[in-house]
């Protein structure tokens, strides 16, 4: 078992890669998704057809990557993986599309972060399976149309707000990632747990899960750091204790509030007085990019009831004074 410490220790990302699930039956949650794009599979295999174009939304660690991954694996195709950052010239594109097989899935993280150019060709390679390549500048420019396989794309965003119309609108089905409940984070933990080859208890995993920020990829990445905790305690039995005092020293709070997620609220109360305060404004205070907080924090701090999005703008809500051990302003509702 590779897992398994002893043989030559994997590093981190290919225990990651390990812990991925291979199929839809192994994915936890999601179960609307799930569903859908079951369905959506299965009538391309039946009418023996590449699928329709997948896009898949949410914010990050939920398992978009996983997705594309069983999208290929159920299809029996290969899979070929880029992302927008990846892709800043339409050539890019065009070298990664001319040399796809056919039925093969194609994976596109962060494809709101394509350039315009590329995107205006994956309009018609979505469509229509085919691109110009323009050779040439200037008065002597030709486009010289080339043929494409058919392909499937799965592209992924951590918002689809974030995609321009009429991309989102050449994807045949898109799929929205929520945070996963403690229950389901504790299946995702109990099945990387026998994987790894630990102890862990009931109230461990309840522990470790109630800390994940709703997020399989945390949950995942904690275990691992609980594990090293136990290892180094010569603790073979992880209970929640045990997560406890290891998750308290990683600076993951007891709602799985990690670092940007207080930086973020506390931000907001002490500097703003709790808002309303723009988000831009409010990203500089805390030394981020607009979009890191946008798509990476407050997902999950609206979730949990802890901040607000109103009109005028961001607002801490009164759970999260109490979380920060802070008073709230006088004249708040409580
Ligand atoms: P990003 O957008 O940042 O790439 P992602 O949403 O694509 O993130 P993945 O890389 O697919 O996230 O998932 C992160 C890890 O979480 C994977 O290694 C996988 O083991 C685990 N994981 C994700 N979703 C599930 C799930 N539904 N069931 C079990 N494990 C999961």
């Amino acid at each position: 078992n590779p897992l398994v410490a002893g043989t030559s220790e994997p590093d981190e990302r290919v225990l990651e890669a390990a812990l991925r699930p291979k199929n839809l039956h192994d994915f936890v949650g999601q179960q609307r998704v799930r569903e859908q794009l079951s369905l959506v599979l299965e009538a391309a295999r039946i009418r023996e057809r590449t699928s329709d174009h997948v896009l898949l939304s949410g914010p990050p660690g939920l398992g978009k990557t996983t997705l594309a991954m069983i999208v290929a694996a159920e299809m029996n195709a290969p899979l070929r993986i880029s992302s927008g950052p990846a892709i800043q010239h339409a050539g890019d594109l065009a070298a990664i599309l001319s040399s796809l097989a056919e039925g093969e899935v194609l994976f596109l993280d962060e494809i709101h972060r394509m350039s315009r150019p590329a995107e205006e060709m994956l309009y018609m390679a979505m469509e229509d399976f085919r691109v110009d390549i323009v050779v040439g500048k200037g008065a002597g420019a030709t486009a010289i149309p080339l043929e494409l396989p058919p392909f499937t794309l799965v592209g992924a965003t951590t918002r689809a707000g974030l995609l321009p119309g009429p991309l989102r609108d050449r994807f045949g089905f898109t799929g929205h990632l929520e945070f996963y409940s403690i229950s389901e984070l504790e299946l995702v933990l109990r099945r990387s747990a026998m994987l790894m080859d630990l102890k862990v208890n009931s109230a461990g995993f309840t522990e470790i899960a109630s800390r994940s920020r709703g997020t399989p990829r945390i949950a995942n990445r904690l275990l691992r750091r609980v594990r090293d905790w136990a290892l180094v305690h010569r603790n073979e039995h992880i209970d929640a204790t045990l997560a406890s005092r290891a998750l308290d020293m990683y600076e993951v709070d007891a709602r799985g509030l990690d670092r940007l997620d207080r930086s973020v609220l506390h931000a907001l109360c002490t500097k703003f007085g709790g808002g309303p305060v723009g988000l831009s404004t409010l990203a500089i205070a805390v030394g981020e990019e607009t979009e890191t907080v946008e798509t990476v924090a407050e997902p999950f701090l609206v979730r949990e009831g802890l901040l607000g999005r109103t009109p005028r703008g961001r607002i801490a809500m009164p759970d999260a004074w109490i979380h920060l051990g802070l008073t709230p302003p006088e004249d708040m509702p409580l």
